[in-house]
This record gives structure tokens, sequence and C-alpha cells, in this order.
């Protein structure tokens, strides 16, 4: 047989978070060592375990749960979704705006290509949530990357991307609150957001699947509240992360803003929704369990919450570093630090990360992965109890002290 080759829409994909550093971790798993693995955000794997009520639920459905389901998702799973943002301020919403997913993942890759024709080009942030650079990609687009200014708390720099607006450009992916930089941004800069997109005649794709895991006095705004009955704004969001569900697959994109533009397109995504004949029917039953009860994440991320507490850890520890700084994170579930590159020496921050990986036994993930132009960031997931956060970083410690020009 001749050999066989992945397909050419492959080529230029591209999902670090799980890409070739995570398979040398493997190797060094198999050779007898133990990693300490900070790249995803699983927080199942932490002891941050599901609120009950939905595992039971999961449960109590398995027996009638044998069949498929509607391919747009359970009306029951729906209309919560609808609820839930009713309940926010957006009260237009109705069952027929919700597509449930396995997950926020198959949404997105699933809405690209229903939407994205060869050549459109789609503005993506920097640093961004890979797969929506790896989706774009995929479905035959161009990721244009817009910066996020890390002086400026990580916010999207509105000049730049004004300035990469051409008549190619479809639409613009909003990560907020932000993987990987923690940033959750104000209800001025969620307005001018969507203001370009007005502007500029741009469907706005706003993934807040972290809408629930913010800090402090940070406040989450739904982007299609400001992006009102004149933009459209698919917004995308799940059990994944609040409800410390990522195994069960369980996510939606609820659509609002001008739906009768939009119906061709809808058409579509119905298709695409169809061919994959429905999600993972028992974990929809628990998108009305977690949507309507209260089986919240609060008592994790308020001052003394375990979250919290790990999460400002992380980030006072690696600001202590020498050559480290680190923009404290206002929601997710990450730290984003810039190293100093000159004096360690870093050009090549993929490089870095599988050297700290041999030398510490710990795996995190470069900056580049998310996109991030320069080779001088890496994300670190903050879900280890703070016994273990604070050994992960004085192994970072060390190993940056060894690299230290
Ligand atoms: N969007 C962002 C910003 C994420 O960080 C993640 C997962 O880490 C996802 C989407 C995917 O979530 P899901 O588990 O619902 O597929």
């Amino acid at each position: 047989m001749r050999p066989i080759i992945q397909s050419r829409k492959l080529r230029g994909v591209r999902y670090d978070v799980r890409g070739p550093i995570l398979t040398e971790a493997e190797r060094l798993e198999a050779e007898g060592h133990k990693i300490l693995k900070l790249n995803i955000g699983n927080l199942a794997l932490f002891g941050f375990d599901a609120p009950e009520a939905i595992v039971a639920d999961m449960v109590h459905h398995l027996p009638n749960s044998q069949g498929y389901g509607d391919s747009r998702g359970l009306y029951s799973a729906r209309t919560a979704v609808a609820h839930h943002y009713q309940s926010r301020g957006l009260t237009e919403t109705t069952v027929g705006d919700v597509f449930i997913g396995n997950g926020v993942s198959e949404l997105i890759t699933m809405v690209l290509q229903a939407f994205v024709d060869d050549g459109n080009e789609i503005l993506v942030p920097a640093p961004d949530y890979p797969l929506w650079t790896g989706a774009v990609t995929l479905a035959g687009g161009t990721p244009v990357h817009y910066r996020c200014d890390e002086e400026n708390g990580w916010d999207p720099d509105l000049a730049d991307i004004e300035s990469k607006i051409t008549e190619n450009t479809h639409a613009i992916v909003i990560i907020n609150p932000n993987n990987p930089t923690g940033a959750v941004y104000t209800e001025e800069t969620v307005r001018q957001l969507v203001d370009i997109a007005r502007r500029h005649d741009l469907v706005i794709f706003s993934d807040e699947i972290y809408e629930k895991i913010i800090f402090d006095d940070a406040v989450h705004h739904h982007t299609a509240k400001f992006a009102g009955d004149d933009v459209l704004c698919l917004t995308f969001s799940g059990l994944s992360k609040a409800y410390r569900v990522c195994g069960y697959r369980a996510g939606w994109v609820m659509i609002s803003g001008p739906r009768h533009l939009a119906g061709d397109f809808l058409e579509g995504l119905t298709l695409l929704a169809n061919m994959r004949m429905c999600p993972n029917v028992p974990a929809q039953h628990a998108i009305q369990t977690a949507l309507g009860g209260y089986q919240s994440i609060n008592e994790f991320i308020e001052p003394g919450g375990r979250f919290y507490e790990q999460s400002k850890l992380a980030w006072r520890l690696l600001n202590e570093i020498d050559g480290v700084s680190c923009v404290e994170p206002r929601g997710a579930l990450y730290c984003f630090p810039k190293l100093d590159t000159e004096r360690f020496g870093i050009d090549d921050d993929e490089k870095f990360v599988l050297d700290l990986l041999r030398a510490k036994k710990l795996l995190v993930t470069h900056g580049s992965g998310f996109n991030w132009p320069a080779p001088d960031h890496f994300r670190l997931v903050t879900l280890p109890d703070t016994e273990v956060l604070t050994e992960a970083i004085e192994r970072i410690a060390d190993f940056l002290d060894s690299i230290r020009r």
C-alpha cells in the first residue's frame, strides 16, 4: 500500500494544548516518571467534583437516554439554556435560538464549517484558545489575529482590530472571560467590540464558557446584550467549567440578533447538526438541572474559596520570580506569565516548555500554542491545591534559575 497521509485540509491546523509536548510527557510517563500536568483546565482531575445533583441526574436518565434525541438538542435542555439567557436580560431568547453540542468544542467546529468560505477572514484574539484558530483554518478560512494588550490588562487592542479589517473580514471572535489571559472585559470594552462589529457588518462569535468563573469585582457581560437586534451574535457556553463536568460533553450555542437575515446559514448549521445525529443525550439532561438549581461554583471563587486562593497564590508566586511578570487573572482557570526572554536566553517557547518538562517533570503550555506571536509566555493551569501549586511554581523558579544569564 502507498503511505497514507493526512488530508490537505489539516495543513496549518494546530492544537498545541494537547500537541507534541503532551506526547513527550506521555513518553516520559511510559519511562516511569511522574509528570505534574498543568496544561489542561480539567477540573475533575484536581478534586473539583461535579455537583452531586448533576451526577445523579445523568445516572437517573441513563435508562431513558438510549435513543437518538433531537439533532439540535433536547427540548428541555434548550429551554433551560433559553431561560438562562432570558434571566440575564436577553429576554428575546427562544428555544429555537439554541443548539446543544458535545461540548462547546464541537459547536465551534460546526459553526465555522457552516459559516466560513475559502479565503474568508475571521478576527481571532492573540492569544486565543487555539481551537478557534484551528477551526477557522480547518473550515478554509484565514484566522487574522488581533492583539490583546498585556500592558492594559490584556484588553483587546481596538485600533489593531480596526487596522486588520478588510473587505474579506466576516466575523470576530471574542473570548470573555479569556483563556489563556484571565481577562474579563468591562462593559465599555464589550460595547466597543460590538460597535466595531456593527460598523463593519461582522458576525460575533462570543466564547463565554468561563462566564461564571470570575473573581473580586469582575462582572461578566454577555456580548449579545450589546449586540442587540442588529448584530448577529453567537454565544457559546456549557457545563464543562462552572459545573465541573468536562467529561460529560455538554455545551451550547445561542443565536441572537437579526436571525431573519441568517436563515441560510442556520439551515447549514442545522444540516451539520442533523449529520451528527444528536449530542450525547444523558449529558443534556444535566443541563436543565445545572442551570435550574443552585449547583454553583461560587463557593470556590469567592475569597477564602479553594480556587480563588489558588489563583491568587499562583499569580503572586509567579510575580516573585526574578524575570517573570504576570497580569492578575480576573477570571478563568489560568495564569499567563511573561518571561524575560533575554535574561533566560529563550528564543523558542516550545523548546523552553519541553526543557522544563524534561528537567522538572512539569507540563505547562507554551504561549505560541495560543497563537501569541512572541516566545515569551506560557500558560499554567491553577487548579492544583496550594501545596502542589507552590511546588510546581518552585520547580519553574528553579529551572529559570538554572538558565538565567
Ligand atoms: N472555549 C474555551 C475558551 C475553552 O477554554 C474551552 C476548554 O478549555 C472550550 C471552549 C471547550 O470547552 P468544552 O469542554 O465545552 O468543549
